[in-house]
């Protein structure tokens, strides 16, 4: 039996596999792009081809696929085997640069809200050299951006490097303020917790609402939910236990580091964290997860929902995202430092993410906003839908004694003067973990923890990224023309802190108390659906930062906005219509027939003795009678409502509509599908209760 650390990696053409392949020559020049984005050479894209077919070659593969993005929200790829014509009439295995480099799948059905004409539809993928290619199956995988000949991004690993390029820029600036003329680059880095729910594969087959949707459209609350916090933690079942090692040894052969596996708060809910790593490879890492997981729990009879609800009235799934930003040479620059200089520069990376995530608040909802995870936000479980930062008590007294001039109370008496004074040392709050909070700073890096957990995090982290490269160019616009460094470095400390003190709060972010503090004396925004916060991400203060970094272009905004309503109105209509079916087909003809068949034994009662008053009997039928005629009405009713969509007269009058008639109607004929499902008999019930399905795997 092979050892992890043989086995780790195994499937992915990394640092140690181009070393050992590629000529010192070839290496080192692929080493300088991938480091410093220095353009490729065509005869270095030839030896990198062969070299990396001949690797997958022997590990058995006999396809490759530019492996992308699309704003579909999950990968795509289009298998192509390496086999060429020989003049012999056999085959060789050929790969060259060019198909390593670009590819041009047909791939005209992916939505580009526009931005394609049918003329150019084909888009093209270009490789991203910054993430290894691996091998998946029988196929050599190829991480590639995905782009029109326009040269707009269909994809959202375009937008992601460029995020990153935009931060590397401004942050490379304050660090040269800094005196720091070393650091080649500056990247962030991402460890992406990841939540999901494990049923059985039988139960999952025998609900429409799961297979159509990913999640319960009914279901009445089970008498045993997640009340006792017995799971969270908890020791794994052995189905669990045995998912989780395929899972890992899976992920390993494929360089992911999983690294931490529990249980979490509901039953059947579990997480997932790796080691964190640069963000474009995260990401890229935490799509291969999500799919890895759903292959593994099928091989084992279960299957992984990742929906960010799947039952109503128990924890949903989410994703924490936790960033931070680091130089080449390991330098974390949201690390409190040992100098005064070094924590000045701390200070100022600290008061840039502040300022970002107030000045674009809305931004970081807009990234995490889908129909599925707003049934989460602001459901006592997971962050509210106001966006406000927890830095803990004792970063915040220092940040309190800048803003009044006062003196920190583990210092010295006298007043500090950043980037000349020693700041007090204070200690890295990691104990306090404030888990209401949305975005949380947790000693070295943010927790930001409101992504849905199906989203792609590429999303969260464009935005994060050109927010804080905006708030950094501001500071080095003001720092390089400075004639007294300090002074203005303390002064812009001082101000951001002032103007920016409204988004930190450290208290419970699910009382309700704090959603009025918040939205009515701190004016910070409450988008609750996607409906309400998607159409700003066309407003004008952040198309001009998002276009100013070259992040997007104002056509692929566009395009974007759109996609992600037509998302959301297209999985709510799909899921109506799975509500009206299921409550046609199966839910009202099973508490029909159960109460025909209790009318049917009263009589049969009554037939034996005719005193008997069938009190029971009586009253059921009349309660069940009762709600069928009312879900034959609610139906009717939410039918009538998703018909009237074809009336709206752009995306976002049929968003609203969306989320003003459909989700309320849905939800009311819900409530009265879940209580005939308390009345009826389980031997008529026609799909598995939440008990069947939230206790299913043992
Ligand atoms: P938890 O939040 O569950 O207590 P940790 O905070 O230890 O767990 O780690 C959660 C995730 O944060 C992991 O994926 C870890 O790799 C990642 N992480 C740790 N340090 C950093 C950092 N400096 N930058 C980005 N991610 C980090
Ligand atoms: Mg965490």
């Amino acid at each position: 039996m092979k050892t992890v650390t043989e086995t780790f990696g195994s499937m992915v053409f990394d640092d140690r596999v181009m070393k050992a392949t590629l000529s010192a020559e070839v290496y080192s020049s692929l080493r300088k792009t991938i480091d410093e984005g220095a353009a490729l050479d065509p005869g270095v894209a030839n030896a990198v081809a062969t070299a990396m077919k001949e690797w997958a070659v022997s590990k058995g593969a006999t396809h490759f696929t530019h492996w992308f993005q699309p704003l579909t929200g999950i990968t795509a790829e289009k298998h192509e085997s390496f086999i060429a014509p020989s003049p012999d009439g056999g085959v060789i295995m050929e790969f060259s640069g060019k198909e390593l480099i670009k590819g041009e799948p047909d791939a005209s059905s992916f939505p580009s809200g526009g931005l394609r004409a049918t003329f150019e539809a084909r888009g093209y993928t270009a490789w991203d050299p910054t993430s290894y290619a691996f091998i998946k199956g029988k196929t050599l995988c190829i991480p590639t951006a995905f782009c029109s000949y326009g040269g707009h991004a269909l994809d959202k690993k375009t937008p992601l490097l460029r995020s990153m390029e935009a931060l590397n820029r401004q942050a490379l600036r304050i660090l040269r303020l800094f005196g720091n003329t070393t650091a080649k680059y500056v990247r962030s880095s991402v460890g992406p917790e990841q939540e999901y729910f494990l049923i059985s594969k039988e139960m999952y087959d025998a609900r429409p609402d799961l297979r159509f949707t990913g999640r319960t459209l009914f279901g009445a609350k089970p008498p045993k939910g997640q009340e006792m916090d017995d799971h969270y933690f908890g020791a794994l079942k052995p189905k669990v236990a045995a998912f989780m090692e395929e899972l890992n040894v899976e992920l390993w052969k494929l360089g992911i580091m999983a690294k931490t596996e529990h249980n979490e708060v509901a039953p059947a809910q579990h997480e997932l964290a790796p080691i964190y790593t640069t963000t474009n490879i995260a990401t890229d890492h935490n799509q291969l997860t999500m799919e890895i997981m759903q292959k593994v729990a099928s091989r084992n009879g279960l299957v992984c929902l990742l929906h960010e609800k799947p039952f109503a009235g128990v924890n949903g799934s989410g994703k924490h995202n936790n960033w931070s930003i680091s130089t080449n040479e390991g330098q974390n620059l949201l690390s409190p430092g040992e100098t005064p200089y070094e924590n000045a520069q701390f200070l100022l990376f600290l008061c840039a993410v502040i300022k970002a995530v107030d000045d674009y608040q809305d931004l970081l909802r807009i990234s995490v906003a889908t129909a599925g995870n707003d049934h989460r936000l602001g459901a006592n479980e997971a962050p509210p839908a106001v966006i406000s930062m927890f830095l803990g008590d004792e970063l915040n007294a220092v940040l309190e004694a800048i803003e009044n001039d006062t003196p920190y109370k583990g210092a010295e008496k006298t007043q500090m003067k950043l980037g000349v004074d020693v700041l007090p040392k204070f200690n890295r709050d990691t104990t306090d973990r404030n888990r209401t909070s949305p975005f949380a700073f947790t000693g070295n890096k943010f927790e930001f923890r409101m992504l849905g957990s199906s989203n792609s995090i590429a999303c969260a982290n464009i935005m994060l990224n050109s927010a804080v490269a905006e708030s950094l160019k501001v500071y080095a616009d003001r720092l390089e023309g400075a004639q007294d460094f300090e002074t203005v470095l303390h002064d812009m400390i001082k101000k951001t802190i002032k103007d920016h003190r409204r988004i930190i709060f450290n208290g419970n972010g699910y009382d309700d108390s704090w959603i009025k503090e918040a939205t009515e004396v701190r004016g910070l925004l409450n988008y609750r659906t996607t409906a309400d916060c998607m159409p700003h991400l066309l407003d004008r203060k952040n198309v001009d930062m998002l276009t100013s970094h070259k992040v997007f272009s104002l056509e692929e905004l566009q395009s974007r906005c759109e996609i992600m309503l037509e998302n959301y109105c297209k999985s709510v209509t799909i899921e109506a219509n799975t509500m009206i079916d299921m409550v046609k087909t199966q839910i009202a003809p099973a508490i029909a027939a159960f109460a025909a068949d209790t009318a049917k034994n009263a009589q049969a009662k009554k037939a034996l003795d005719p005193s008997v008053a069938c009190e029971y009997e009586t009253g059921l039928v009349r309660k069940l009678s009762a709600l069928t005629d009312c879900i034959a009405i609610k139906v009717d009713e939410l039918q009538d409502v998703v018909m009237s969509l074809q009336d709206a007269d752009d995306i976002i009058s049929e968003s609203e509509m969306i989320r003003d008639k459909v989700l309320p109607k849905m939800s009311e004929l819900r409530v009265a599908c879940d209580e005939a499902e308390t009345r009826t008999s389980k031997d008529y019930w026609p799909f598995p209760t939440y008990e069947d399905i939230l206790f299913s795997v043992r």
